[in-house]
């Protein structure tokens, strides 16, 4: 068999997918329907019905989650804001292609690729793609006992019925996506299908009947599935792909609901799906509401409450449903308040409880018919569940954070996104799967596994509330997620991360993610027991800075400065984060070798291999400061040394840093160490400076003051 064998390069991949705008979904490598996208755009021509089978391998540096900004155009003022979205990119990729097809086509491709009809981009790359090899290559089907088992040299994605013929040794299972293959154009909206495939990264070990290219390369050709709808006819359960945030976060949502109504849940779930029985379906509605109204106390209170506010203008149907669904369900028919159904319950409150609830009830059904009968007709397949036919586009009822502010960029909505009603009324658990605090909502996500999602959001939802802070509880959960290093692979771990929705308007929001870093992994792994005790009022505020990629110098530098110039900052108020890590400076006695913690945390993340400047720095510091306290004329001029070195940092300013630091030997009769002069270049310049600034500060305290001080871990969260 012969096949194009194809190398593409990229410095940048973002991937084009309406989902993946936001980051909610992510691909270790480009989906079939990208590099399809690209082979046809090099042609010059639409596809044409054409059959073809292809491979997708390759490798990167690095993956970064980053933030672009995208022009706003807001219809309504006519103004053009600018809106940040973040995105996940690789950098450096590689790609290695295979393609198999008829002759004739074959030779279009590889014409096309070599002199393409236009500059080729790998979805909003900023560089054109590098076409660095096509060529024709032999492949041949050969089988690999489990000892002669070959390494992948790329990471690759296996279609799953290759599972039958290859198994991969060892580590691994591989994770399995489903992945956009190819859309035909209807008339509207691109009609993709799909295919489920497992991603393997490189490095795994895999035998049985493998093809292999010329060059040992194995291929794992891809067949285009047939565009008709999935069996779905006759199925007993209904089912949902959680494959990014959002679906999963209706997922946990409607987990959360079953789980109140007494359902055993485990047996619902199967890696990424959620699989519910026809007839527990028809039920879901009415489970929901028992779920929104378990709590019966404060039902009662809550109705009572808003009598006492209201009088007759209340309306319980908007005490309590209304109230958990408007952010994320802006004028929906479960929210909109023209609907008769919501209309109708104005006024409506007795001391017979159950008589009040029978009719919020009966609201809450005809609005869910309402959503039921609310209809396009579409001929596409849900974009969803890649299953059930579509009756609707997703808008801004459907998720309001999300797709109102997709409205509003709209050269970035490419086509309308089809979904259909079972998934379009699963979005609506989103507000249950969401833990909800102060007007936020945070959700954490674990790309390749729902239940451990779903337990993950417990803990954040049902942690004990020592630490009122949400980052506290977001704490509880990182450390949840670097225990879980061990089962997952790297890919997976780099990819868990925390969704937090910030609701700043009626239909307007912020959407913040963050992910655990490897290095921050690693740093917190390897340090965070040697957090200082003295500062654990701070905690939260260290968290802040480490999740969201602020640098701990800033850090240190509000802390020595509230140490150092106490008196300055006296009349600080102020609940802000920086007054208050300012604050906790002021009230430290003394200053320590603990507070070196903040410059290793640092270097840790910043990769820096040459971090035992950091204690000899800081030996440096507190030598200095012995010599300057011998005599009485050097110990007054200790203070304002402190506050120029504090100045120099603040300024970043090398030269006079330096330029102090000799002056202050010279007052001694020292010369300045050679170290100084070799490690002091700009890489380096804040560990050594923070760390000599917090030696010459420091003091030395008797043991036990010590032992109280450096303690032996921080039981923080
Ligand atoms: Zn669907």
């Amino acid at each position: 068999m012969e096949c194009l064998r194809v190398k593409l390069y990229t410095p940048t991949g973002i991937f084009k997918n309406p989902l993946s705008i936001k980051g909610i979904e992510i691909y270790p490598l480009p989906p079939y329907s990208t590099i399809i996208g690209l082979i046809y755009r090099a042609m010059g021509r639409k596809w044409n019905g054409e059959y073809f089978q292809i491979s997708i391998q390759g490798d990167y540096q690095a993956i970064y989650r980053d933030y672009v900004w995208f022009k706003k155009h807001n219809f309504k003022d006519k103004e053009l804001g600018r809106l940040p979205l973040q995105v996940p990119i690789l950098y450096n990729l590689w790609l290695l292609i295979h393609i198999k097809a008829s002759e004739e086509l074959l030779n279009e491709i590889e014409s096309g690729l070599k002199k393409p009809k236009e500059l080729l981009f790998l979805s909003g790359g900023e560089y054109p793609v590098k076409v660095e090899e096509v060529k024709r290559v032999k492949c041949l089907e050969k089988f690999f006992s489990e000892e002669d088992s070959i390494k992948l040299n790329y990471h690759a994605y296996v279609p799953k019925e290759f599972k039958e013929k290859i198994s991969p040794s060892g580590t691994g299972e591989g994770i399995l996506f489903s992945l956009s293959y190819f859309y035909k154009n209807s008339q509207k909206s691109k009609n993709y299908s799909w295919i489920d495939a497992y991603y393997f990264q490189k490095g795994t070990e895999i035998y049985g009947s493998l093809i292999l290219d010329e060059d040992n390369n194995p291929v794992f050709l891809a067949e285009p599935t047939t565009e008709e709808l999935k069996k779905s006819e006759g199925e007993e359960y209904v089912r949902f792909y959680a494959g990014n945030w959002l679906m999963a976060s209706a997922c946990v949502g409607t987990l959360k609901v079953l789980e109140n109504a007494v359902e055993d849940i485990e047996k619902y779930v199967e890696e990424r799906t959620l699989k519910i029985p026809k007839s527990l379906w028809e039920k879901l509605p009415e489970l929901y509401l028992d779920y929104f109204l378990k709590d019966k106390e404060s039902v009662k209170r809550s109705l009572e409450d808003s009598y006492k506010q209201k009088g007759n203008d209340i309306n319980p149907y908007n005490t309590l449903i209304y109230s958990r669904l408007r952010d994320f369900h802006s004028n929906s028919p479960f929210t909109n308040q023209s609907h008769e159904y919501i209309k109708r319950l104005k006024g409506v409150y007795s001391e017979n409880l159950e008589e009040v609830l029978g009719k919020v009830k009966e609201s809450f059904l005809e609005a869910y018919r309402k959503l039921l009968a609310t209809i396009k007709d579409l001929s596409s397949i849900c974009f969803f569940c890649h299953e059930r036919q579509a009756k609707n586009y997703v808008d801004a009822t459907t998720f309001t954070p999300l797709f109102a502010s997709l409205e509003t960029v709209r050269n970035f909505i490419w086509d309308p996104i089809p979904i259909c009603k079972e998934c379009e009324f699963l979005l609506y658990f989103a507000s249950a799967g969401f833990y909800r605090s102060a007007g936020k909502y945070l959700f954490v996500y674990v790309p390749d596994d729902l239940l451990e999602t779903y337990r993950l959001n417990l803990i954040l939802s049902t942690e004990k509330e020592i630490e009122q802070e949400k980052l506290g509880r977001v704490w509880s959960v990182v450390r949840y997620v670097l225990d879980l290093e061990k089962q997952k692979s790297s890919w997976v771990l780099q990819n868990i991360y925390f969704v937090e929705i910030e609701m700043v308007g009626d239909a307007t929001a912020n959407i913040y993610s963050f992910h655990i870093s490897p290095n921050l992994a690693k740093a917190i792994r390897e340090l965070i027991d040697n957090y200082p005790k003295n500062l654990q009022d701070i905690f939260s505020e260290f968290l802040f800075y480490i999740y969201t990629g602020r640098s701990l110098y800033e850090f240190l530098f509000l802390l020595l400065s509230g140490f150092i110039r106490k008196d300055s900052y006296k009349n600080l108020q102020g609940g802000t984060i920086e007054s208050k890590i300012v604050q906790a400076g002021r009230n430290m006695k003394y200053i320590s070798q603990n507070l070196l913690f903040f410059i290793n945390f640092q270097e840790v993340l910043n990769m820096n291999t040459q971090k035992d400047y950091t204690n000899w720095a800081f030996w440096a510091g507190r030598e200095l400061k012995k010599l300057y306290k011998e005599s009485e004329n050097t110990q007054k001029k200790l203070e304002p040394l402190t506050y120029r070195l504090l100045e120099a940092i603040r300024r970043k300013d090398k030269e006079y840093f330096i330029h102090n630091l000799i002056r202050a030997y010279l007052e001694v009769e020292k010369e300045i160490p050679y170290l100084f002069k070799e490690a002091l270049d700009d890489k380096n310049f804040s560990m050594i400076a923070y760390a000599f600034l917090i030696g010459l500060n420091s003091e030395e305290k008797s043991k036990e003051g010590q032992a109280n001080d450096e303690g032996e871990n921080s039981e923080s969260a």
